[in-house]
């Protein structure tokens, strides 16, 4: 069974809408289905009625953005009440401020050499709640200033590089309150890529574990494949359920599509044990 509980629309930096990317996960062989757009929930209803109409399994996520120890982190939430009140809230006070941010990064890039990055990251952004480095990227590559998106976020929009602008997102105390709150349960995206040191990685599994989160991401997009088990060794450890999927964002510019994925290593419970 292929389970992938990590993907974006073109609600928050993904190019397919709700229900075509529904359509392509499933003609990709995807048999359970998240959605989990960054800071937005406005994607589920139309992600959930073209899964469930083309016999997928689908999960209501979301991808919270949070500073950890001044570091951006991401939280997925899975099994979210999308209309939970104070999940709704805390998302859009989360988005709020990612307008501001975004012309400030242009005003970075066009001190750097590169004018009109705002209006060219703007044409590909569908929800202009949420401007995303994502959509600078593009621009990047598109008006030739890097190659490749990877290569953007080795020369720009990174810490210490043109068009970085630091950002207060909300506490991971927050972050999972909402999340349990709304029935949901909290899950650290992609941790190989944060660059803490070891000690800081415990630091955040063990407060992460103390606030009541319960998975970590081991196979995804965002990992390498040695990645895979050194984060089943994590989950073990630290007594948290793996998490698996793509963070899929657009045709060709993922690192892993949906079909290539491969699946949780053994000796770990998987986040969906229970579920079905
Ligand atoms: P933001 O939420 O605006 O800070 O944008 C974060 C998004 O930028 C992530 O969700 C990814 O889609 C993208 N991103 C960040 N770092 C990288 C990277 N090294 N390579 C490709 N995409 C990245
Ligand atoms: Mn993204
Ligand atoms: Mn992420
Ligand atoms: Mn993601």
């Amino acid at each position: 069974m292929n389970v992938d509980l990590h993907c974006h629309s073109n609600v928050s930096d993904g190019v397919l809408a709700p229900a075509a990317l529904a359509a392509y996960a499933h003609n990709a062989g995807v048999d359970v289905w998240a959605l989990t757009d960054h800071d937005e929930v406005g994607g589920i209803a139309r992600a959930r009625e073209a899964a469930t109409a083309v016999g997928m399994r689908f999960v209501p996520g979301v991808e919270i953005s949070i500073t950890w120890a001044n570091q951006t982190v991401h939280i997925v939430g899975l099994q979210i009440d999308a209309t939970n009140t104070a999940l709704v809230n805390g998302l859009a006070a989360t988005r709020s401020g990612r307008d501001a941010r975004g012309r400030e990064m242009a005003e970075q890039l066009e001190k750097a050499g590169i004018p009109g990055a705002y209006e060219g990251a703007l044409k590909y952004v569908d929800n202009p709640d949420l401007m995303s480095r994502t959509h600078f990227a593009r621009y990047l590559v598109e008006c030739g200033a890097c190659a490749s998106i990877p290569e953007v976020f080795r020369k720009y929009l990174t810490e210490g590089k043109p068009g970085y602008v630091p950002h207060r997102w909300a506490s991971l105390q927050d972050a999972v309150s909402w999340i349990r709150g709304a029935g949901g349960i909290a899950v650290i995206a992609h941790p190989g890529r944060y660059k803490f040191g070891v000690v800081g990685e415990g630091a955040l599994f063990d407060e992460f574990k103390q606030l009541g989160g319960s998975a970590i991401e081991v196979v995804t997009g965002s990992h390498t494949p040695d990645q895979y088990d050194v984060y089943a060794e994590q989950a073990r450890r630290y007594g948290f359920l793996a998490s698996r999927g793509t963070d899929f964002h657009a045709p060709g510019e993922t690192r892993v599509e949906f079909s290539l994925l491969p699946p949780l290593p053994g000796g770990v419970t998987p986040v969906w044990h229970d579920w079905f």
